[in-house]
């Protein structure tokens, strides 16, 4: 599914973000950006080692926050590793937090002339955020996104499994 938002798209593809030939691929990282299970695990098992060393370097991310290093062997020239909420119960901030984080992985995106990104559903494995109201978060900030900003051309969200592109088709209908 497609839907052209001002001067960009957004699209929405069921697979294995790793693939992806975007400029940026996001990772859904934790705080100590040192690798994890899920999304964190392929991204890293497929990029290679130079992400790890970078991340390294940089030490750690805040929930919330967004880093961006090489993208190693990956098809995509970048990865920008954020860092989603874990869910507790709703009321801790989290609808907040995670649209900061893919507020922030955009804003990062631009700062480096990123005009192609691919998302996965931050926050909704291990982190147990709830699905449909996360991805509402999620497309309401790229739809939001695409209207300021006129330079990025493509926002991806690449989607592992039938439940989170359901769930994100419907959104995406409601929302354009
Ligand atoms: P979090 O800790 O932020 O919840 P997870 O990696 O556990 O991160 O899950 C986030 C989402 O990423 C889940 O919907 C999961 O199914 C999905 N996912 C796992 N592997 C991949 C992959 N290779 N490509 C895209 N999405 C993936």
């Amino acid at each position: 599914m497609e839907v052209k938002i001002n001067k960009g798209i957004i699209s929405l593809i069921q697979g294995d973000i790793t693939k992806q030939d975007t400029e940026a691929i996001v990772n859904a990282a934790n705080k100590t950006l040192l690798g994890g299970g899920g999304v964190d695990g392929a991204i890293h098992r497929a990029g290679g080692k130079a992400i790890l060393e970078e991340c390294i370097k940089i030490g750690g991310c805040e929930t919330g926050e967004a880093v961006i290093t090489t993208g190693g062997n990956l098809p995509a020239k970048y990865v920008i590793h954020t860092v989603g909420p874990v869910y507790r119960d709703g009321t801790r901030g989290e609808p907040d937090l995670l649209a900061s984080a893919y507020r922030s992985s955009l804003t990062l995106a631009s700062a480096n002339n990123i005009k192609s990104i691919s998302f996965p559903s931050i926050s909704t494995g291990a982190y147990r955020f709830p699905l449909e109201q996360a991805a509402g978060i999620a497309l309401q900030i790229a739809i939001n996104y695409l209207h300021e900003h006129d330079y990025i051309e493509l926002i991806c969200f690449v989607l592992f499994g039938q439940d989170a592109f359901d769930a994100f088709e419907k959104k995406l209908g409601q929302l354009t």
